[in-house]
């Protein structure tokens, strides 16, 4: 990815793409003093580009920092960044970190917050799992308790056990993993929130130690619009096997289906594909 043309916004400026480096002694690469958005541009518009500038500026205050820059001046470098690229419909990639300065320890109030945007096309993040259903492992790694990290922060430190779950998931052929929380009850994949299916409603973890996704807010209020009817609850490990629907919903997921988790089967039922066709005509709308 480092290897290419193109155009990099970084601290209020646009630069080459290959140019867009950092030091070895930034603060967030030793100590994980990072935040991030994920975001995707359908026809030159960012779906929800608004509430992903804002939700990255929470993330930085949940971990005791502030962006230096504003939701219209962070919404604008995200602009800038499609037009420098001709790109129209893409992946769109903001970070804010803790960057070099007087502070090697692990406080770091002085070093300087940084921040980049960058933009790419990215197709279907699960590849053709979207027509047939993914395959999902069952991760080791718990969600862990909001009192033990900032749950609700998109934040680097959080996906170390989501890159090991994914890797071990990907190493038994499947496409993702899904994990439990702290509490065991079930919680989400590594970069997606999960919904199942039950006699016509929907079920889905009440998102109380992990990220409640601006996708997940979308579906559900499409689910509503139908009179669909949404519970969000404690989900036991024991109730999989009397799911009939499932599936996976992210920005970079958008709604992707679910055939599988563990030894548990799932059907790409009617609603399932309902909702990603109905996303696919929402984000383009
Ligand atoms: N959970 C995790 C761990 C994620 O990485 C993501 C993707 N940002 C989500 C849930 C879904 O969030 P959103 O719908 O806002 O992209």
């Amino acid at each position: 990815y480092d290897d290419r043309d193109g155009k990099i916004w970084m601290d209020g400026e646009l630069i080459d793409w290959r140019a867009a480096n950092v030091h070895i002694l930034t603060h967030a690469l030793h100590y994980a003093s990072s935040v991030f958005e994920g975001e995707r541009a359908y026809n030159g518009v960012i779906f929800k580009g608004r509430e992903h500038s804002e939700r990255l500026r929470t993330s930085a205050q949940l971990l005791d920092f502030e962006i230096p820059w504003t939701v219209d001046e962070i919404d604008a470098a995200k602009q800038q960044v499609l037009q420098a690229n001709g790109l129209t419909d893409a992946y769109v990639r903001a970070v804010a970190w803790r960057g070099v300065g007087e502070d090697m320890g692990v406080a770091s109030r002085k070093n300087p917050v940084r921040m980049a945007v960058a933009a790419w096309e990215w197709g279907a993040y699960y590849g053709d799992a979207k027509m047939k259903g993914a395959k999902l492992d069952i991760a080791r790694w718990k969600r862990p308790s909001p009192e033990t990290a900032p749950s609700q922060a998109k934040a680097a430190g959080l996906y170390m056990i989501c890159t090991m779950s994914k890797h071990e998931a990907e190493a038994k052929g499947c496409s993702d993993a899904m994990m439990f929380d702290y509490r065991g009850y079930v919680a989400e994949a590594t970069g997606a929130n999960i919904f199942f299916v039950k006699d016509g409603e929907v079920h889905t973890p009440k998102p109380d130690c992990f990220l409640n996704g601006l996708t997940r807010q979308t579906v559900i209020g499409m689910l509503q619009e139908r009179q669909v009817k949404v519970v969000e609850r404690h989900i036991e490990p024991s109730e999989l096997e009397s799911f009939e629907q499932c599936w996976l919903t992210g920005t970079a997921a958008e709604v992707t289906p679910v055939g599988k988790i563990g030894d548990y089967n799932f059907e790409v039922g009617a609603l399932a594909k309902d909702m990603v066709t109905s996303y696919e005509a929402l984000v383009r709308a």
